[in-house]
């Protein structure tokens, strides 16, 4: 039976909580079930604002605009990324500049981003990879020292924690994916999270078009009226009913995943012993230019979500034949980013950077050689072959 990477996980509360949105004759958003949602992130992870967007790309362009960012800014990101998290900054005309991963991790390098401070630094974005936390409190020293903002890209990060800190509330603003392929999901959703204070009033308003309708439903003014620029970023209740359904049942969901990426670690490590006993076969399959086919993984981390089980190959050739070995046995493995400085559109964006091409080394490696395995909680426990063995090789 072929195994695919990603399989939502359904809690069988979502329909029924979406026709509760449907008869209650209120489907548009800033209900009770975007209330319910909003109040249980703020209640269980002491976050101090909550705001539901429609995605985690939403909850960017909410930050970006949030901080005020503009042309002639410059905004501090990791090079290994997802394209939104740099489009969001983008799009107001901000230069972005990038920070290379660290050697074994994807996670950027938090020693190589005090260098790349100037004067038109307006923010520093990080992100959780595979839901590790990124060193925060280098982050949020420099913050301090030079008046920076932080915005953690957490999108992958819901209950992962940093020092008992959940990822997410530590910077000024923090922002998540609900799309179907995250740990909890409601089809296409996110949320932009605010932990700054006097950041909370504006980021209400931005939310709701740029009006103050918000303080209005509250009762707390008569009338609402255009106060500042904005957009459509609130989901509706439909998405919100479903997300709902999800976070009712997170501990069950992220327990799953657990136990998934236990049984991957406790079976991958066990083979980095064994990887002399591959045969010959197998080797010359893997082409000539291939080296020795090993590859690494990350250490289990207790305040981990189990977003993603990833292992790093030598080289991408290693990889490719990993991939291929994979897929004739009907297992889908993917790779992820490809480095943002690499891309046609950074290129043409900011053809100052090229010269820089050889500055992200790691992060390319990250392109080249991290193969994602198939996560999700329904996966046979350890039922599908990770390597060629015995018969099956020839
Ligand atoms: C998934 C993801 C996003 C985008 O999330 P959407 O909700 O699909 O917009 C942004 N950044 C990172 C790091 C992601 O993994």
């Amino acid at each position: 039976m072929p195994i695919p990477f990603n399989k939502p996980f359904l809690t069988g509360n979502e329909i029924e909580y979406i026709r509760k949105a449907v008869v209650s004759g209120k489907i548009s958003g800033n209900g009770d079930f975007t209330r319910l949602c909003q109040d249980y992130f703020k209640q269980r992870f002491g976050f101090h604002k909550c705001l539901l967007t429609t995605s985690c790309t939403d909850a960017l362009e909410m930050a970006s605009i949030l901080l005020e960012i503009g042309p002639g800014d410059e905004v501090i990101m990791p090079c290994y990324t997802f394209v939104s998290t740099a489009n969001a900054f983008v799009l107001r005309g901000a230069k972005i500049v990038l920070v290379d991963s660290l050697p074994d991790h994807p996670n950027m390098d938090v020693k190589q981003v005090e260098g790349l401070i100037t004067e038109k630094t307006k923010a520093i974005v990080v992100v959780h990879y595979a839901g590790y936390a990124v060193d925060m409190d280098p982050i949020m020293e420099l913050s301090e020292k030079y008046g920076i903002k932080v915005v953690e890209d957490a999108a992958q990060a819901i209950d992962s924690f940093y020092k008992e800190k959940p990822l997410g509330g530590i910077g000024h603003l923090g922002t998540f994916s609900f799309h179907e392929t995250k740990n909890l999901q409601s089809g296409e959703a996110g949320m932009l999270v605010i932990n700054d204070p006097s950041l909370a009033k504006r980021a209400e308003i931005i939310w709701e078009k740029g009006t103050d309708r918000a303080a209005f439903f509250r009762g707390e003014i008569d009338k609402y009226g255009w106060v500042d620029v904005g957009s459509s970023f609130l989901p509706s209740e439909i998405t919100a009913a479903f997300l709902w359904a999800q976070l009712e049942q997170l501990d069950v969901i992220q327990a799953q995943r657990k136990i998934v990426w236990e049984d991957y670690f406790q079976a991958f490590s066990q083979f980095e012993i064994k990887s002399n006993l591959l045969s010959k076969n197998y080797l010359e399959l893997l082409k000539k230019e291939a080296e020795l086919f090993s590859f690494t993984f990350p250490a289990p981390s207790k305040m981990a979500n189990a977003h993603i089980f990833f292992l790093v190959f030598e080289n991408i050739h290693s990889r490719t034949a990993y991939i291929s070995y994979l897929k004739s046995k009907g297992i889908l493995g993917v790779f992820h980013y490809q480095s943002l400085h690499q891309s046609p559109f950074f290129k043409k964006r900011f053809p100052e950077s090229n010269s820089l091409a050889a500055n992200f080394p790691n992060s390319d490696r990250f392109s080249d050689c991290l193969l994602r395995l198939p996560l999700f909680h329904e996966l046979p426990r350890l039922s599908f072959e990770f390597f060629p063995t015995g018969d099956s090789r020839e």
